[in-house]
């Protein structure tokens, strides 16, 4: 193994000068960070740490098997704050962008607690703790907390690597997506000696559709719009559709990568106004436009094929400001060949 880099080494010593440790992760989760908050809490307790993980949002119906270890607790201003006052640190994971932890922000102005952020985003990279091992060249946040993990001697065990395999194959759309590579494949060829069963953690992640969310998909897919020649695909959701389908703003995982696949297609933007005035925009590559850039500079971020903002702002207002802006990249790559 490589030696540790100055980041990681100062994460190690982080670790162990701090004895209660609290974990969270970004607003609305998703598996990477779930899964790296899951197997970093483990690995902490088995280093002799009490770990605690405390979230803004609740848990995702498909991950909260990953909960039967440890409690993964969900933003409650009195048990927040007393978690707060009975911590000597705090673990940041999948996020380096301060507001996104939600609720848990201003109480990190109130209480003076030393801050570890683990992310692979690029779009903050330094980061806001004491510590930030930001490495965005990592698939997933929980291939960095494998690899602190592994730096740091002690035995992976069957439940670490259940948690870090969610991880891994939610961000890498189960080894689909361009942040795929010979290190994630490693990783879960490692993963797979400590006795995980692949099928059944897929079947458990992705089992949890309701045919209302089947039916709302078929909505705003049938709506699809194509625009940019054929190389911008635009869906909408409007607040009536999540309403007469009794969805919320989470239920929408998923609906940007399906038109992907759609021969010659350069980006998805999908426009979700979860409440009026309030739209979430999500942003999907196919490999040649870099959107993240587009998303930082409305305020949000992500990664280069895969980013996102919330606007204030109704669909309208929305693609106003990011389809412009989507047109300039299709331009710029009009002079590169078609692959
Ligand atoms: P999604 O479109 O699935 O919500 O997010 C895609 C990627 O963009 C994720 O890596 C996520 O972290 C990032 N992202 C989505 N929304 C926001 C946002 O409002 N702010 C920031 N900084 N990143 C976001
Ligand atoms: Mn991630």
């Amino acid at each position: 193994m490589t030696m540790p880099s100055p980041e990681r080494r100062a994460f190690h010593e982080f670790v162990a000068r701090h004895r209660r440790i609290l974990l969270t992760t970004h607003v609305n989760p998703d598996g990477d960070g779930l899964g790296s908050e899951v197997a970093m809490a483990l690995w902490l307790r088995a280093l002799g740490r009490q770990a605690r993980i405390l979230n803004d949002s609740t848990v995702p119906a498909a991950f909260t098997f990953l909960a039967r270890h440890l409690p993964i607790e969900t933003f409650e201003e009195a048990a927040a704050e007393a978690a707060f006052d009975a911590t000597d640190a705090l673990i940041v994971l999948d996020v380096s962008n301060r507001q996104r932890i939600g609720r848990l922000a201003p109480l990190l102005d109130r209480h003076l607690v030393p801050v570890a952020v683990v992310d692979h985003h690029a779009s903050h990279a330094s980061g806001f703790g004491q510590v930030n091992v930001i490495e965005p060249e990592a698939s997933a946040t929980g291939e960095i907390v494998y690899g602190l993990i592994r730096e740091s001697g002690q035995e992976l065990d069957a439940d670490m690597a259940e948690a870090l395999y969610v991880a891994l194959i939610m961000d890498t759309g189960s080894f689909r997506f361009s942040n795929t590579d010979s290190h994630a494949h490693r990783m879960a060829a490692d993963l797979l000696t400590h006795g995980l069963d692949p099928q059944r953690l897929h079947a458990q992640v992705h089992s949890h559709a309701s045919a209302a969310r089947l039916r709302f998909f078929g909505e705003v897919l049938a709506a699809l719009e194509l625009l940019e020649d054929d190389r911008i695909v635009v869906l909408e959701a409007a607040p009536e559709q999540f309403q007469r389908h009794g969805l919320v703003g989470a239920d929408t995982d998923g609906l940007v990568d399906m038109p992907r696949n759609i021969v010659g297609v350069e980006a998805v933007v999908l426009f979700s106004e979860v409440e009026p005035g309030r739209v979430k925009v999500s942003m999907r590559s196919t490999g040649r436009l870099v959107v993240d850039r587009l998303a930082a500079a409305l305020g949000g971020g992500g990664h280069a094929h895969a980013a996102g903002v919330s606007l204030r702002a109704t669909r309208a207002e929305a693609r106003a400001r990011i389809l412009p802006e989507l047109h300039r990249l299709v331009v710029a790559l009009a002079s590169e060949p078609r692959p």
